[in-house]
């Protein structure tokens, strides 16, 4: 598995270094967000330094992107944000409090980038590890003070259906059932994938409307790597998804907005594995990669605006050693964990394309969505 990570990125690496020099004004014809939840600089560190110990690490392929920011998560009203309102700053522009999902501090809907595009026809779509209305990707369609209202979030997305493509790991639901949920999306016209149907993600053709969901044993994720190796998942991975979403997007003549988010980065935090926690930041990245590489052999590469970034640091996470002795290829840092919850560290940020220099720098959330919107042109 980790020679695969790490010759894929040697390989693509050469692309992405040659990044031409890029003119302000330049419209990008694509927006893809990617975000990594839970994803601090530990967590890329350790991840990072695992592919090739510290002497033969090339780093992530994401650290490769030639302009790089770090970014100030704290909500309306927490220092320490939660995914709900982190969202909202970067899929709207505003400060919201935590828990609340596409609203201001009072309670009124914020537009998203998401509908900006869909307003101006661009197609649109939503990629994540987790529950499709979870918060993070919830915060580009739904409109609730409160996270955990996932019937109506679900409702959200299928009831005016503009979103082109919807893919979740899993699905979150209260009293709705998961069979109530596929055939509204059937009704919304969208080419339905269950759980079992991962291989047809190969098969998604540029265009098709679709929606999926891929978690077949209930824990509402796409299984860690270690469980495709332990139970012989047959789950697909976040670069099947991702690939799919931009294969299907890339056929809009007007362009088109994309999140993906690598979400059991931060499940994995939560529960203070770095096991998981490293293997769902390579999986994310090797996501990023792959979609990287499709753009290109489709001449969209750099006309993409790709920002990479986390939503806050989850786990308090922190690399204390070895000391005194340098860390072997393929060896894990150790660790020590501060919480298990969220933290108030900034995150970092990597981008690349049209408007990527606008990321340079500190910045704050909330800026993400100016520097999209201008990017597109929205
Ligand atoms: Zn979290």
């Amino acid at each position: 598995m980790q020679s695969v990570y790490t010759s894929l990125t040697l390989a693509v690496f050469a692309l992405a270094s040659s990044v031409p020099a890029q003119d302000e004004d330049a419209r990008a014809r694509n927006v893809i967000l990617f975000i990594g939840d839970g994803m601090g600089l530990a967590q890329v560190a350790a991840a990072s330094y695992a592919a090739g110990g510290q002497e033969n690490s090339a780093g992530l392929f994401f650290e490769s992107f030639p302009v790089t920011g770090y970014v100030t998560t704290h909500s309306a009203d927490s220092f320490v944000t939660d995914s709900a309102a982190a969202a909202t700053s970067m899929a709207s522009g505003i400060k919201t409090a935590n828990g609340a999902l596409g609203v201001d501090v009072s309670g009124e809907p914020a537009v998203t980038i998401l509908e900006q595009a869909e307003e101006r026809g661009l197609a649109t779509g939503l990629v994540t590890s987790v529950p499709i209305g979870h918060a993070t990707p919830a915060a580009f369609y739904a409109h609730v003070s409160e996270r955990g209202s996932v019937d109506a979030i679900i409702d959200a997305a299928l009831s005016d259906p503009k979103i082109e493509v919807l893919l979740g790991g899993g699905l979150a639901v209260d009293e709705l059932s998961s069979d109530e949920v596929f055939a509204s999306a059937e009704a919304a016209a969208y080419t339905v994938l269950r759980p079992g149907d991962g291989a047809l993600l190969a098969e998604v053709s540029p265009g098709l409307r679709v929606f999926g969901i891929f978690d077949e044993n209930g824990n509402r994720r796409l299984d860690y790597v270690a469980e495709h190796v332990s139970f012989e998942s047959t789950e697909p991975r976040l670069v099947d998804l991702a690939t799919a979403a931009v294969r299907s997007l890339s056929a809009s003549e007007t362009g088109f907005f994309l999140m993906v988010e690598g979400g059991a980065i931060d499940w994995a935090s939560h529960d203070n594995e770095i096991g998981n926690t490293v293997d769902e930041v390579r999986e994310f990245d090797a996501a990023i990669e792959a979609v990287c590489a499709l753009l290109d052999g489709l001449g969209q590469l750099d006309e993409t605006l790709i920002i990479v970034t986390a939503d806050h640091e989850t786990g308090g996470l922190t690399l204390p050693g070895p000391y005194r002795r340098t860390l072997t290829t393929g060896e894990i840092p150790s660790t020590e964990w501060s919480t298990g919850g969220h933290s108030g560290i900034p995150v970092g940020l990597w981008a690349r394309g049209p408007h990527a220099e606008a990321c340079a720098g500190r910045l704050d959330q909330t800026e993400i969505h100016g520097i999209m919107c201008r990017a597109l042109g929205l």
